[in-house]
């Protein structure tokens, strides 16, 4: 059972402060830090300043969790938001509970002598729960790996957040050989080509040139691709994070036949703002098949938003991330659910990350069919893709 509960306020990837919670239990110690989005879906739960967060955990939840027992997540879970008791966890803050019940999955794994993917994907499948781990079906989520960022995320760049590759390899390490292969071209070319500042690295590790031409990162990598013999091993993806863009539908939807029609366009997400369902609709049915059109802001990993988007057909991927909802419990019902409407589900970081790689064995556990992680650069970056790492090596041995 949980014997003491800490928490504080540390640093996050922004220089900003974001909270890190420590339970404990015996001997077993862990801890969970919670990441922040900057570029947020108006309808994700809401995140409290850290200081008042690690208030509300020593003063409210600690009380109430200790000599709570292990490995029991779904009624820990909704003892946390029973607690807090608003829809948009506003009284205790989403973050207070994400890393209260984030450190609980990690002692629970322990104490059942489980690595953390293992338990996740225990709560994920209830009816595999007593087959032996070994005989789980276990394939690594697909990346999606950030090569130029702009948006939000690296202001006076490009208009649109995210420009995305995705390998094709069969596993972790042959994915990773081919993304740092291209985003060491890739320096190199936007060095040549827009002089050695060029290559500073926005917020996600990407590199971010000024360009006003929404497609010149695509015609950029497609280069660096071409120069690194890598033409054929991955295909693109686009974060337009369209909350945040200027253009209109009409203009977005042209630049998507563009991109469609010129560079191998797998992923897509947030094409229109949160509030222009009907805008993925038309999209949806013009691209359903070949391109996966995905909902981040629009769907925040809430089951009501998901409900919304499948009434009227909008999309067919989705987005997971756990600060959006709250806690470990509601974050896996959003998978269920993505997965029953027949939606690729993708796990992502956040724009304001700490070295916490949970969400690497949130990926492996639930069978994802995809991680977005940033570049393969700075420490709270790396920490995410050195766990997938991790992970694979103890499967191939
Ligand atoms: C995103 O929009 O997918 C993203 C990672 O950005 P943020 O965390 O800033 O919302
Ligand atoms: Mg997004």
């Amino acid at each position: 059972m949980i014997e003491n509960v800490t928490a504080r306020s540390i640093l996050n990837s922004r220089g900003e402060w974001t909270i890190e919670v420590t339970l404990r239990s015996g001997e077993w110690k862990v801890t969970a830090s919670v990441p922040q989005g900057e570029s947020r879906g108006s309808r994700e739960v809401v995140s409290l300043p850290a200081d008042q967060a690690v208030k509300n955990i020593l003063e409210i939840i600690a009380p109430t969790i200790i000599g709570h027992k292990l490995g029991d997540q779904n009624n820990f879970d909704d003892k946390l938001k029973k607690l807090d008791g608003t829809p948009n966890k506003e009284k205790l803050g989403g973050n207070a509970l994400l890393g209260v019940s984030m450190a609980y999955s990690r002692l629970s794994a322990l104490s059942a002598n489980l690595s953390l993917w293992q338990y996740l994907r225990e709560l994920a499948i209830p009816s595999v729960k007593n087959a032996q781990h070994s005989v789980l079906p276990v394939t690594p989520p697909r990346l999606l790996s950030l090569m130029i960022e702009g948006g939000l995320h690296a202001p006076g760049a490009s208009p649109f957040q995210e420009y995305l590759v995705l390998p094709r390899a069969t596993t972790i390490i042959e994915s990773i050989n081919i993304i740092t292969k291209l985003y060491s071209t890739l320096r190199q070319l936007i060095s040549d080509r827009f002089g050695s500042s060029a290559t500073r690295l926005g917020d996600e590790g990407a590199f971010a040139p000024a360009t006003n031409d929404p497609l010149a990162p695509f015609a950029l990598i497609t280069e660096a691709s071409q120069a690194s013999g890598l033409a054929d091993k991955f295909e693109v993806g686009l974060d337009a994070a369209a909350d945040n863009v200027s253009l209109n539908p009409e203009e977005l939807n042209i630049l998507y036949d563009q991109a469609r029609m010129n560079y191998p366009l797998r992923y897509l997400e947030d094409p229109f703002k949160e509030n222009e369902l009907d805008n993925f609709v038309s999209l949806l049915t013009k691209f359903d098949k070949g391109l996966m059109i995905a909902g981040d802001d629009l769907t925040v990993t809430n089951v009501e938003r998901m409900k919304l988007a499948q009434a009227k057909k909008s999309i067919n991927a989705m987005i997971i991330k756990p600060n959006q909802i709250g806690t470990v419990t509601e974050t896996l019902e959003a998978v269920k659910l993505a997965r029953e409407y027949g939606w690729k589900v993708i796990v992502s970081h956040r724009g304001q990350e700490t070295n916490d790689d949970f969400i690497a064995d949130l990926a492996w556990g639930i069978g994802a069919d995809g991680i977005k992680l940033g570049a393969p650069a700075r420490g709270e970056r790396v920490a995410k893709y050195n766990r997938l790492l991790e992970i694979e090596a103890t499967l191939l041995t």
